[in-house]
């Protein structure tokens, strides 16, 4: 599939199956959460471009690599998105963030905003979108077309877990943002859930059910 990336790293994939088993506590589900994000941020910043930047080490001056332009955004979607800004954040503690609140709709599955705050000069920023599990994609188009209405314009989405009407609904909209995932699933329940998936990701992070 175009403009996908399945991370199939041994470590993701340990770490999601055990994610996955419902007997895994609400502590490690967030750890691994952790642990995982940090592993998918190296791989959708792999290509990221570099300046050149002349330094002094203690034994001699050097011509060194630096990120190019300005901070990266990591944009969360509310509120299961929160579980992989940390382990994002423990690699780019620099980045900038951009909090997005949507929630779906439980009769319709559509997404619903109540909460959006960004940093300025998105226009200029490689901005990545965070959500563990693209579903039926509603919600990360709406992120996606809020995110835009605000002037970003070199998009990424990052997931745990993702389906194929999830990513064709995302990539009809937004055909040019590149998604970085840990697996491809590969069914939808009625309600919109992931099978097998892990659950609802929200109340298994912040232990809610
Ligand atoms: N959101 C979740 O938390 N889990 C799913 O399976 C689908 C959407």
């Amino acid at each position: 599939m175009n403009n996908v990336t399945v991370v199939g790293h041994p470590l993701v994939q340990h770490k999601l199956t055990l994610m996955r088993d419902k007997t895994t506590s609400t502590k490690g589900f967030r750890q691994l959460l952790r642990e995982i994000a940090t592993l998918l941020c190296y791989e959708v910043t792999r290509d990221l471009p570099l300046d050149p930047l002349d330094i002094e080490t203690p034994l001699m001056p050097m011509r060194a690599s630096v990120l190019s332009g300005k901070k990266l955004v990591f944009a969360p979607i509310l509120r299961a998105g929160m579980g992989l800004l940390e382990g994002m954040l423990d690699l780019v503690p620099s980045a900038r963030v951009a909090h997005i609140g949507l929630y779906r709709d439980p009769e319709s599955l559509v997404a619903v905003e109540y909460y959006f705050k960004a940093p300025t000069n998105l226009a200029e920023r490689v901005v990545i979108a965070v959500d563990p599990m693209l579903a039926t994609g509603n919600t990360a188009v709406a992120a996606i077309d809020r995110l835009k209405e605000h002037g970003a314009g070199e998009l990424r989405f990052v997931c745990l877990l993702a389906t194929q009407p999830g990513l064709a609904k995302l990539h009809a909209h937004h055909p040019e943002v590149r998604v970085w995932t840990a697996s491809i699933d590969p069914e939808l329940n009625d309600h919109g859930y992931i099978l097998p998936g892990l659950g609802d990701a929200g109340d298994r992070l912040y232990g809610t059910r």
